[in-house]
């Protein structure tokens, strides 16, 4: 069999992939990519595509997310995919709550956040979707911006493939890599570097690796709704539940109080991992989830449970009134269970696996494909 050969090649077109591939191209390098499948199916075509540099913590994460971001605004600008810079609102009803956002507005000059606290007037003003009864304030942020992923997941190819050198293999998984090479089922391919983005597939290549890696999956829920008058696409939306969920918060002294209340009112949320999102896409329809289960297998079906509980949660601060379903379905991600940011590891010289980005791979990706690529 002959074997063909480039600078590099990324196998892989989820979110991950795409973003290495990206870096790559920047530096001049040619790139082949790999994707089993006929276009990315995977968690990055799932997800919010809430891109949410407030969830991380200040210093490197947090720069990272907003390089991340400029990132994304470029490319949808060359790409021709729908981006807002919306910005995110955390709403508060409990005291607590209204205590965790003030001590996260009182860090957040220091440690580089853009946003404010607004009364519940204001709140109003930024969304007409939310529930003002016996809101006690929120937080503003502007950073925060959205795409619609499977849109973006899509169009992102296309544009690589017009603007840089890149060719495109789906419909093409890789069966084995190893030194320098790279087999599929009809080709062997040669590269001076090949990154490993394949998400939660660790059972295809190097799963003796991944067997010894402290990497589970998470697999989560989530709904598409309308709402009749819905055409105000303001910030992406969350409530307390999601103060306990992201690190940024967890310096916070009461964010303690809060997993109190919530573990006594309501331990359904912790069980089954819920805290609620919303984000909205260019037709004014809502992307709503979540929750989290962790495990190396999970069953395919959704638990409608879960879903009741998620929109429970989220009648609590946002008008559901005339809110319809119109679609519902799980995702799944590669999460780093001893709090690691992500899975970077050269299992071989030339080869670098890059996963377990967990529920922040739209937020991470490009900046952090860019600084592997800048220290090759
Ligand atoms: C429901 C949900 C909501 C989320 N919301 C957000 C959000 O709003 N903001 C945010 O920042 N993050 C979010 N995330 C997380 C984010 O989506 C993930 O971190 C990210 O998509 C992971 O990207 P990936 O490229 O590693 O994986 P994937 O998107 O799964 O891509 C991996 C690709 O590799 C391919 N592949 C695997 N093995 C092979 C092989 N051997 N040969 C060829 N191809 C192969 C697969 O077919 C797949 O297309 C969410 C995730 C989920 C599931």
């Amino acid at each position: 069999m002959e074997k063909k050969q480039t600078d590099t090649i990324v196998i892989g077109a989820g979110i991950v992939g795409l973003a290495v591939a990206w870096a790559l191209l920047r530096k001049g390098l040619s790139v082949v990519l790999f994707e089993r499948s006929r276009a990315a199916s995977g968690a990055s075509i799932r997800n919010f595509g809430m891109v949410w540099p407030i969830g991380q913590p200040g210093g490197k994460l947090l720069n990272r997310a907003l390089r991340s971001r400029e990132l994304w605004i470029e490319a949808a600008h060359q790409a021709g995919f729908w981006i807002n810079q919306n910005g995110s609102l955390h709403l508060a009803y409990h005291e607590f709550e209204w205590q965790v956002l003030n001590e996260f507005y009182d860090q957040s000059i220091s440690k580089g956040y853009n946003c404010r606290l607004v009364t519940p007037v204001e709140a109003k003003q930024l969304s007409p979707y939310i529930k003002t009864s016996g809101l006690l304030g929120g937080l503003f942020s502007s950073t925060e911006c959205v795409v619609y992923a499977r849109e973006a997941v899509r169009l992102l190819p296309e544009w690589l493939r017009h603007r840089y050198q890149i060719e495109f293999r789906f419909n093409t998984p890789v069966l084995h890599v190893s030194g320098n090479e790279v087999l599929t089922a009809n080709e062997t391919w040669k590269a001076q570097k090949i990154f490993v983005c394949s998400g939660v597939d660790f059972e295809t290549l190097y799963p003796e690796i991944f067997r010894n890696q402290p990497v589970t999956k998470c697999k989560l829920q989530m709904m598409r709704a309308v709402k009749k008058q819905a055409s105000a696409q303001g910030p992406s939306l969350c409530a307390g539940l999601t103060l306990r969920h992201y690190a940024s918060f967890s310096s916070c002294p009461s964010v303690a109080r809060l997993n109190q209340y919530y573990d006594e009112q309501s331990p359904v949320y912790r069980e089954y991992g819920i805290h609620v999102l919303v984000s909205q896409n260019q037709s004014g329809e809502f992307i709503i989830g979540d929750s989290h289960q962790y495990g190396l297998h999970h069953d395919p079906f959704n638990d409608e449970v879960i879903n009741q509980h998620i929109l429970n949660y989220l009648s609590t601060f946002f008008e559901t009134a005339d809110l319809q379903l119109v679609e519902r379905w799980n995702g799944y991600y590669a999460k780093m269970e001893n709090g690691a940011s992500e899975l970077v590891i050269q299992p071989e010289p030339n080869i670098y696996i890059i996963n377990g980005l967990g529920g922040a791979g739209m937020t991470l990706s490009f900046g952090l494909a860019e600084e592997l690529v800048n220290n090759l």
